[in-house]
Protein backbone atom coordinates (compact mmCIF):
# COMPACT_ATOMS: atom_id res chain seq x y z
CA UNK A 1 0.00 0.00 0.00
CA UNK A 2 1.17 2.80 -0.88
CA UNK A 3 2.16 5.64 1.70
CA UNK A 4 0.11 8.66 0.45
CA UNK A 5 -3.17 6.50 1.06
CA UNK A 6 -3.69 7.84 4.49
CA UNK A 7 -7.16 6.90 5.54
CA UNK A 8 -7.34 10.38 8.14
CA UNK A 9 -5.53 12.67 6.25
CA UNK A 10 -6.19 16.47 7.22
CA UNK A 11 -8.30 18.37 4.75
CA UNK A 12 -6.26 19.57 2.16
CA UNK A 13 -5.69 23.54 2.20
CA UNK A 14 -4.96 23.61 -1.81
CA UNK A 15 -7.71 22.09 -3.21
CA UNK A 16 -10.71 23.99 -4.72
CA UNK A 17 -13.57 23.14 -5.37
CA UNK A 18 -12.75 23.57 -9.38
CA UNK A 19 -9.19 22.38 -8.68
CA UNK A 20 -7.38 19.36 -7.23
CA UNK A 21 -3.84 20.43 -6.06
CA UNK A 22 -0.89 18.34 -7.67
CA UNK A 23 -0.72 16.39 -4.54
CA UNK A 24 -4.04 14.91 -4.58
CA UNK A 25 -4.03 14.52 -8.29
CA UNK A 26 -1.52 12.35 -8.09
CA UNK A 27 -2.86 10.73 -4.91
CA UNK A 28 -6.10 9.97 -7.25
CA UNK A 29 -3.76 8.33 -10.06
CA UNK A 30 -1.78 6.30 -7.31
CA UNK A 31 -5.81 5.25 -6.19
CA UNK A 32 -7.12 4.20 -9.64
CA UNK A 33 -3.85 2.12 -10.40
CA UNK A 34 -4.72 0.21 -7.05
CA UNK A 35 -7.97 -0.29 -7.66
CA UNK A 36 -7.79 -1.68 -10.92
CA UNK A 37 -4.91 -3.74 -9.49
CA UNK A 38 -7.11 -5.00 -6.87
CA UNK A 39 -9.84 -5.69 -9.77
CA UNK A 40 -7.30 -7.61 -12.22
CA UNK A 41 -6.59 -9.61 -9.05
CA UNK A 42 -10.41 -10.60 -8.37
CA UNK A 43 -10.60 -11.48 -12.17
CA UNK A 44 -7.31 -13.18 -12.41
CA UNK A 45 -8.56 -15.25 -9.40
CA UNK A 46 -11.64 -16.54 -11.08
CA UNK A 47 -9.09 -19.79 -11.49
CA UNK A 48 -7.63 -20.17 -8.81
CA UNK A 49 -7.90 -23.85 -6.91
CA UNK A 50 -6.70 -23.00 -3.54
CA UNK A 51 -8.96 -21.75 -0.74
CA UNK A 52 -6.13 -20.59 1.65
CA UNK A 53 -4.38 -18.32 -0.75
CA UNK A 54 -7.67 -16.57 -1.93
CA UNK A 55 -8.92 -16.05 1.26
CA UNK A 56 -5.22 -14.51 1.95
CA UNK A 57 -5.74 -11.97 -1.27
CA UNK A 58 -9.22 -11.64 -0.49
CA UNK A 59 -8.58 -10.02 3.00
CA UNK A 60 -5.48 -8.10 1.23
CA UNK A 61 -7.86 -6.38 -1.13
CA UNK A 62 -10.36 -5.93 1.69
CA UNK A 63 -8.02 -3.84 3.12
CA UNK A 64 -6.07 -2.23 0.54
CA UNK A 65 -10.27 -0.81 -0.38
CA UNK A 66 -10.73 0.55 2.82
CA UNK A 67 -7.29 2.39 2.37
CA UNK A 68 -8.27 3.51 -1.24
CA UNK A 69 -11.54 5.14 -0.69
CA UNK A 70 -11.37 9.69 -0.63
CA UNK A 71 -10.44 10.59 1.73
CA UNK A 72 -11.73 9.06 4.98
CA UNK A 73 -11.50 5.26 3.36
CA UNK A 74 -14.60 2.78 2.40
CA UNK A 75 -17.04 1.67 4.63
CA UNK A 76 -17.46 -1.40 6.20
CA UNK A 77 -20.88 -1.80 3.44
CA UNK A 78 -18.81 -0.08 0.26
CA UNK A 79 -16.27 -2.43 0.77
CA UNK A 80 -18.10 -5.64 1.17
CA UNK A 81 -20.58 -4.60 -1.78
CA UNK A 82 -17.27 -3.50 -3.80
CA UNK A 83 -17.27 -5.59 -7.13
CA UNK A 84 -14.14 -6.74 -6.42
CA UNK A 85 -15.27 -8.14 -2.95
CA UNK A 86 -18.33 -9.70 -4.62
CA UNK A 87 -15.58 -11.27 -7.02
CA UNK A 88 -13.38 -12.81 -4.20
CA UNK A 89 -16.56 -13.81 -2.40
CA UNK A 90 -17.60 -15.62 -4.88
CA UNK A 91 -14.55 -17.83 -5.66
CA UNK A 92 -14.60 -18.33 -1.83
CA UNK A 93 -18.27 -19.97 -2.22
CA UNK A 94 -17.52 -21.73 -5.18
CA UNK A 95 -14.07 -23.02 -3.79
CA UNK A 96 -16.32 -24.22 -0.23
CA UNK A 97 -18.26 -26.38 -2.72
CA UNK A 98 -21.63 -23.53 -1.93
CA UNK A 99 -24.00 -23.11 -4.89
CA UNK A 100 -24.36 -19.61 -5.91
CA UNK A 101 -24.89 -17.71 -8.78
CA UNK A 102 -21.67 -16.20 -10.83
CA UNK A 103 -21.64 -11.73 -10.14
CA UNK A 104 -21.18 -11.40 -13.37
CA UNK A 105 -22.62 -7.62 -13.26
CA UNK A 106 -19.18 -7.86 -10.86
CA UNK A 107 -16.91 -9.32 -13.32
CA UNK A 108 -17.88 -6.74 -15.84
CA UNK A 109 -16.97 -3.72 -13.21
CA UNK A 110 -14.22 -4.99 -11.84
CA UNK A 111 -12.86 -4.55 -16.02
CA UNK A 112 -14.29 -1.59 -16.19
CA UNK A 113 -12.34 -0.65 -13.40
CA UNK A 114 -9.08 -2.04 -14.79
CA UNK A 115 -9.55 0.07 -18.03
CA UNK A 116 -10.24 3.10 -15.82
CA UNK A 117 -6.90 2.61 -13.95
CA UNK A 118 -4.58 2.11 -16.95
CA UNK A 119 -5.37 5.29 -18.71
ZN1 LIG B 1 -5.23 18.78 -2.18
Amino acid sequence: MPYMFQRWAPPCTNCTPDLVCPWHSEVETLRRAEVARLASQAVQVQNACNLSGVLTSAAAAANSLRDCGSPRGLSTLEISHHPVMMLFASKIADLAGLSHTYPTQAETDCLALVARGAK
